[in-house]
């Protein structure tokens, strides 16, 4: 039998650079050797958007398209919606009772989320559980492997804990799973913070125009103390030269740049414009093939549905093993 990937995104804007080199680079490649569940994470998503439900709604439709248009294959890799999956939800509930408040209360994740937020003590209960959820996400599916980005690893781990506690406690039916993490786990944003996040406003999306890409890399966080061509700069911590190093398919050319950048000599326009060139290289494909299946709305949300039912056959099956483990199979 093929070993399972479980891994998704929240439906809260389109996609960007840092889930391409996060996780859906390694999804693409490893979809016809798994089976592979992806979960667009509606529920998730509402955890810290409960007064938004519209923007959830028709974000649904638009990460959809950017996994069509990277190359997730819907032969090959089944797109589910989270919320149309209750078993996920009766999971949650159970473990709820496998894990204490003051462990969730030191997730690094939840934590550094929660202060990005600026929550303070008015958390929803929702979000501070997120991690409860997820694991519930991933087990329903006994998945192996979960391709994420660094910042959800944490959460992985703690996944892995109400896995072992489950199997200690009832009966060793779940499966605990690995994190996978590709060779860039955590893209920063445009504007030098530590994370390019759709919620952060720092992102440069799937999806973006050729206009809206320039305009961002012209405006690109590089190396403040760099501001005549002939001093040196540092590409350590510049932007500019963390997406090449992601996205050039050069790399002696980046070794040449970065060695002229460092000794002084090279302008900050003259590597945004190699740096526009390779980012547009990269997306212009994309935006094409998302613009064709853009045409047939109505075909993606078919696709999602047929995911889905097939997605709830898997989880089905995983509850009524639960449920026995847990004595709660009454009337069999
Ligand atoms: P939000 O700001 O709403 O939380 P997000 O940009 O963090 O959105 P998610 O849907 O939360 O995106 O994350 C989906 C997956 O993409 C996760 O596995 C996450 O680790 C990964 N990911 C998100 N941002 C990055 C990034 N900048 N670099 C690498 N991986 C990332
Ligand atoms: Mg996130």
């Amino acid at each position: 039998m093929k070993k399972v990937i479980l891994t998704g995104d929240r439906p809260t804007g389109h996609l960007h650079l840092g889930h391409y080199v996060g996780s859906l680079k390694k999804r693409i490649e490893l979809q016809k050797e798994y089976d592979t569940y992806i979960l667009i994470a509606d529920v998730q998503a509402l955890t810290d958007n409960a007064e938004n439900p519209e923007k959830i709604r028709k974000n649904i439709l638009e990460v959809a398209l950017d996994y069509l248009a990277v190359g997730i294959d819907p032969k090959q890799s089944t797109i589910v919606i989270q919320s149309l999956v209750p078993e996920i939800a009766e999971l949650t509930i159970y473990y709820l009772n496998l894990v204490t408040l003051a462990r969730l209360q030191r997730n690094p994740t939840v934590k550094d989320e929660m202060k990005q937020k600026g929550f303070g003590a008015n958390v929803p209960v929702g979000f501070l559980m997120y991690p409860i959820s997820q694991a519930a996400d991933i087990t329903a599916f006994k998945a192996d492997l979960v391709p994420v980005g660094e910042d959800q690893l944490p959460v992985i781990e703690q996944t892995a804990e109400i896995v072992r506690s489950f199997n200690r406690i009832y009966k060793p039916v779940l499966v605990e799973p690995k994190g996978l993490v590709s060779d860039v786990g955590r893209l920063s944003g445009i504007d030098g913070q530590a994370k390019m996040g759709k919620s952060l406003g720092n992102a440069i999306y799937l999806s973006d125009s050729y206009e809206d890409l320039a305009k961002k890399v012209r405006n690109m966080y590089t190396d403040p103390k760099h501001i005549r061509v002939a001093d040196p700069g540092n590409v350590k911590g510049n932007i500019v030269f963390e997406y090449l190093d992601a996205f050039d398919p050069d790399l002696e050319e980046v070794k040449k740049l970065k060695s002229q950048y460092k000794a002084g000599g090279l302008g900050d326009v003259v590597v945004k414009k190699r740096l526009l060139e390779v980012l547009d290289n990269f997306l212009k494909p994309i935006r094409e093939r998302r613009e064709e299946f853009a045409k047939d709305p109505a075909e993606v949300m078919k696709m999602l549905e047929k995911g889905t039912e097939k997605a709830r056959e898997k989880t089905a099956q995983t509850l009524k093993e639960v449920r026995e483990a847990m004595k709660l199979d009454y009337f069999v």
